[in-house]
């Protein structure tokens, strides 16, 4: 039996705007959390005990948008693909790892070309590699010549969809990812046309829900984004609301009012990138920056219900910069980081399916969390670099990032 308790640290529970004043015990058996507050102290005398006086407990954070098997150093789709198999998969490994130390305890996958991920995942939940809590999508679901189809997940037919959603499901898969629109990252293909008709979409849905999979739809162009949500996906990633000028640039306010009343989720993949690109060459705040923070908050005065999310693994966003993309979502979106936080934890959880099992530090869950310096409500930079991080019950130092192979070497 594995067992310990933090004393000292104020927890942040999801519901509050503010952490509360007093710090709270929090104990953990065999990789859940046992109790917290008084709970926690019954019969705690024989218990190993870690003092953490003046620290910041919050939930792990989840990404729910990400890629593993993408190298963010390399630009084309043609150089990905001429990684070696066995470069690939240490690469992705490592990836994993950097993931857990930098604080993100659980993150969805959201497409590669040959289930690797999947594999991983089941190494992860054995203990027998360092990583994330892994929710795979699989071979995106697209058109020939479309977003991403170098994959493989291309589909014409009705009849092809049922297949190539059956093969995702049998290759071990948690949610469906359809490609609803083009992306940028594939040559030829336009962001804001769409790939699919509603009917294709809908069967898409409806396939995926028969195997008790949720979808989650790449949407750039705002009719991708329409089709979508009326399709019943579960997550729309980017809604970039692109026309031909560009992102941005075809704001639909009815749409994003629909979009507020539907059981869905935005995953913006506001990331580091976003980041650097605040202010043009004069010091002005860039026309990216004003297109898509006004994009952004009007979805979220309408009430529409964000989850944080980075793409990382396309180019120059790297998979372990969560953080970063918090604070640029916090300035794109004008959110308190409050918000930002619960959309990168507790709302998070709720979207991906998984509250039961993380998200939130409270009985019964994985014990999975954070231990901070500082209090990310008033400063979100304090996540860039957690002292400890709780991963299902386990103990890690940042004393031991980059230098931990074996996952049994870290026990303190
Ligand atoms: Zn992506």
């Amino acid at each position: 039996m594995n067992e310990f308790l933090i004393l000292g640290a104020k927890v942040w529970e999801t519901t509050e705007d503010v952490l509360a004043p007093l710090s709270t015990p929090v104990r953990v058996r065999d990789g859940r959390i046992l109790g917290t507050g008084d709970e926690a102290l019954q019969d705690a005398s024989e218990v190993p005990h870690l003092d953490l006086e003046g620290r910041v407990l919050v939930p792990g954070l989840i990404d729910s948008h990400m890629h593993l098997e993408l190298d963010p150093a390399l630009h084309t789709p043609a150089e990905q693909l001429a990684v070696p198999e066995e470069k690939r998969l240490g690469a992705m490994e490592d990836r994993a790892r950097e993931m857990l130390f930098a604080g993100i305890l659980t993150a969805r996958d959201c497409g590669g070309g040959r289930h690797r991920e999947h594999r991983l995942r089941g190494q992860i939940d054995r203990g027998d590699r360092l990583g994330p809590r892994l929710l795979c999508c699989g071979q995106p679901i697209t058109t020939p010549g479309g977003h991403c189809d170098f994959w493989g997940g291309a589909v014409q037919t009705p009849l092809e969809i049922d297949r190539m959603v059956g093969l995702q499901v049998e290759a071990g898969s948690d949610w469906i990812k359809v490609m609803a629109t083009g992306g940028v990252f594939t040559p030829k293909s336009s962001a804001r046309e769409s790939q699919f008709e509603l009917s294709r979409l809908n069967r898409i849905v409806d396939v995926a829900a028969r195997a008790g999979r949720s979808v989650a739809a790449h949407c750039h162009g705002t009719q991708g984004i329409a089709d979508a949500m009326r399709a019943g996906v579960r997550t729309i990633e980017h809604a970039s609301f692109a026309g031909k000028d560009g992102f941005g640039t075809l704001i639909d306010e009815s749409l994003i009012k629909e979009m507020a009343r539907a059981e869905l989720w935005v995953s913006p993949t506001v990331n580091a990138g976003w980041g650097r690109r605040f202010v043009n060459d004069r010091g002005e705040p860039s026309e990216f920056f004003r297109r898509m923070s006004a994009c952004l908050q009007l979805q979220r005065d309408h009430g529409v219900r964000f989850i944080a999310s980075t793409d990382a693994g396309i180019p120059g966003v790297r998979h372990s910069d969560l953080a970063l993309g918090l604070m640029a979502f916090e300035r794109y979106a004008g959110l308190r980081p409050v918000d930002v936080l619960r959309s990168a934890t507790s709302e998070a959880a709720r979207a991906l399916g998984i509250e039961e099992e993380t998200g939130r530090i409270e009985k019964g869950l994985s014990a999975d969390f954070l231990v901070l310096e500082s209090d990310p409500l008033k400063d979100l930079a304090v996540l860039r670099d957690p002292e400890i991080v709780v991963f299902r019950g386990r103990i890690l130092d940042r004393a031991l990032r980059g230098r931990v192979d074996e996952p049994d070497a870290q026990a303190r």
